[in-house]
């Protein structure tokens, strides 16, 4: 958690220098307030998932490059483990592994995410042309898409685009398992700082 916060830390400096982004122009272009960006570059607060889903948003980058910025596999065999990498972000019923983070030549991040029992959430839309996918890996969950709560089990697979209004939840005793691959747009920014 702590190296976590450091790093989500690293990672606001470095893109608001790189853009020439005073906190309030970042405040702006993030819907994120300059109180809480600037705790979060103090070290002095956990992000929500929803707070980090607005500052990449903000900045166009992936959610992976402001928790790993650095990595890059190319064409090296890359090995991990959910169990090494799974955070639970503050307040947050939802358990994240970034299992494949985002790699620019590849254009997309892999996720294992966890919701814990009663976890609801709506998501507001990712950055236009993304396109997300969910495959149900154990337990049972319920996919927001196109306005209807949509029931899945394991086994289940989803692509929906992630530019429209979704959320995930789990009303069952058992924690829902899923693997989340969301493909970014070929585009000129960078997402990979
Ligand atoms: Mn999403």
């Amino acid at each position: 958690m702590e190296q976590l916060k450091k790093q989500l830390a690293l990672s606001l400096k470095k893109l608001r220098s790189e853009r020439g982004w005073s906190l309030d122009r970042t405040a702006i272009e993030t819907g994120v307030s300059k109180a809480m960006l600037g705790q979060i570059e103090r070290e002095e607060s956990s992000p929500t998932l929803a707070t980090l889903w607005k500052i990449a948003r903000g900045f166009h980058v992936s959610m992976s490059s402001l928790t790993e910025p650095d990595f890059v596999s190319g064409q090296q065999t890359v090995y991990r483990s959910s169990d090494e990498v799974r955070t639970q972000p503050t307040q947050d019923n939802m358990l994240v592994a970034s299992l494949f983070p985002f790699e620019p030549q590849f254009g997309f991040e892999f996720f294992e995410l966890t919701l814990l029992p009663g976890y609801q959430r709506e998501s507001d839309p990712h950055e236009p042309g993304v396109v997300e996918h969910v495959v149900v890996v154990s337990g049972e969950m319920e996919l927001l898409v196109e306005g209807k709560w949509q029931p899945l089990k394991v086994g289940s697979a989803v692509r929906f685009a992630g530019d429209s209004h979704h959320g995930y939840r789990n009303l069952h005793d058992e924690p829902a398992v899923f693997h989340n691959l969301i493909c970014y747009p070929k585009t000129g920014h960078s997402r990979s700082s």
